[in-house]
């Protein structure tokens, strides 16, 4: 038996920040991981996926070439070529991941953990195969996965697992869900000229966005020359001779002739096998591990971080959740807990989304007739000479006489940068004045914040 002071399952976001941050407050830390190092943001989510948005990004750009007097021509896309450049970033990652972990002086052990037990003297023990580790603090960051759909002919579609595998650009896409990963997939595609359908359950997309934000990505969207059904109760996927696939509706209709079939329909937690219920670590009905503000689960000594606990499902949450309760642990801070409001958030979607604090709809639902909404939408000066005008949108929601900003949304080129540093204000709990009195950038399409009436 090999003893631990920390033992994390999980070498993702959440759980590598966490068993590092212990290990350089000096805590003897193992790392559990069955796979890469990195998790799914660095393997399947994130960092594949922001390479992806970049390369669409600039098919976009070199669209808009020939209206800035620029002659350049598309000689041709190299799918295969851009995924093994993606795929070597990776690698370099997996590499800097592991060489991190091992300088702050934490074990790292290859495989899937399983907790079997308590040892009296000395905690939990973990079960990695043969080999038995154990500890008196455990924690569970083992992330998630996608969901599937109940429906005959799963098989035949892909999640957003199986795109960063696909080898070739496929030239007719379904994608199944209104959500931000098939959003952003859906630009994608689309930027790379494939023939891209969204069927959504409901009749709108991102639907925990501001309202905004919705309206503006689905005009672009139809814009971009997506086709979005809607209502569209899946019954179920058939793949005909010629190895396309077909997806039916419960209504009856179809869509024919798909390449590549996504299902985007959100993602589960991986808290099965882990040996958390039978130790009686209480989990909700969706199999998140239930957490309290300080990621501490009912049973002492276990805790957990990230998507595991369905809580804003995003890495830096991952992150920081897992640096503070390794300063709570053994740093001697009792205090140290990651506060969960305003977290901001962008979608890499074409345009970009960046969004931070309440929405408009949940600031009236709070507030009111307190609720007091600035908004604007323009073309953004880059658009000034293209064929292409889509539009940039942004709003500013506020609270009360002294207008607290509690919202900002933000819909079109370069959200993605400009959310950020608006969210340190709206922490801090600026006013509408406070962004009055800031200085405009010129020409950018950030100063439209600062100068909204
Ligand atoms: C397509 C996509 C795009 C995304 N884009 C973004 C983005 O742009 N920005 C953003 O902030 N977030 C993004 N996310 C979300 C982000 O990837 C997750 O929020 C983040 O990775 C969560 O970190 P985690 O530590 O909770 O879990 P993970 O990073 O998933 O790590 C969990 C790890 O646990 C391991 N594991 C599972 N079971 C066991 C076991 N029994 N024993 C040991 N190890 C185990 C897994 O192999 C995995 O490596 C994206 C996700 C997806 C799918």
């Amino acid at each position: 038996m090999e003893r631990y002071d920390y033992v994390v399952l999980g070498g993702g976001s959440g759980g590598l920040a966490s068993a590092r941050r212990a290990a350089k407050l000096g805590a003897k830390v193992a790392v559990v991981e069955p796979n890469a190092l990195g998790g799914t943001c660095v393997n399947r989510g994130c960092v594949p996926k922001k390479v992806m948005w970049s390369a669409a990004q600039l098919l976009e750009c070199l669209a808009d070439m020939p209206d800035y007097g620029l002659d350049a021509r598309l000689e041709g896309i190299s799918w295969s070529r851009l995924k093994a450049a993606r795929d070597a970033y990776v690698a370099r990652l997996n590499d800097i991941y592991a060489r991190n972990l091992a300088h702050d002086g934490a074990v790292r052990i290859e495989g899937r953990g399983t907790i079997v037990g308590r040892e009296p003297a000395h905690g939990f023990v973990v079960a990695i195969g043969d080999r038995r580790v154990a500890a008196p603090q455990v924690l569970v960051a083992t992330g998630g996965r996608p969901h599937l759909p109940a429906v005959p002919g799963v098989e035949h579609g892909i999640t957003s697992d199986g795109f960063f595998m696909l080898e070739a650009r496929p030239e007719s896409v379904a994608i199944v869900g209104g959500g931000y990963i098939a959003m952003e997939l859906a630009g994608i595609f689309r930027a790379f000229g494939s023939r891209v359908t969204i069927a959504l359950r409901h009749d709108e997309v991102l639907r925990r966005f501001d309202a905004m934000v919705r309206t503006g990505l689905h005009e672009a969207l139809v814009e971009s020359g997506v086709e979005i059904v809607t209502a569209f109760e899946i019954a179920g996927a058939t793949r005909g001779q010629d190895g396309r696939v077909t997806l039916g509706a419960l209504d009856g209709r179809c869509i024919t002739g798909i390449d590549a079939l996504v299902w985007a329909i959100g993602r589960e937690a991986s808290s099965a096998g882990l040996g958390l219920r039978e130790l009686g670590v209480a989990l909700d009905d969706e199999g998140h591990v239930v957490v309290d503000d300080w990621q501490s689960t009912n049973v002492p000594g276990i805790h957990a971080v990230g998507d595991v606990t369905g809580r804003w499902t995003l890495t830096p949450v991952a992150i920081a959740a897992g640096r503070k309760l390794a300063e709570r642990l053994f740093g001697g801070d009792a205090e140290a807990r990651l506060e969960y409001e305003c977290i901001p958030s962008v979608v890499f979607s074409h345009p970009p989304i960046g969004t931070v604090g309440l929405t408009e709809e949940d600031a009236r639902r709070l507030h009111g007739d307190a609720v007091k909404v600035y908004a604007s939408r323009f073309t953004d000066s880059y658009h000034g000479v293209t064929k292409r005008r889509p539009k940039t949108a942004m709003k500013v929601v506020t609270v009360g006489a002294e207008e607290r900003v509690v919202g900002i949304h933000v819909i079109g080129r370069s959200a993605d940068e400009i959310i950020q540093g608006f969210a340190v204000a709206v922490r801090m709990g600026a006013r509408k004045r406070d962004l009055d009195r800031t200085v405009a950038i010129h020409p950018t399409a950030g100063e439209e914040l600062v100068t909204l009436r």
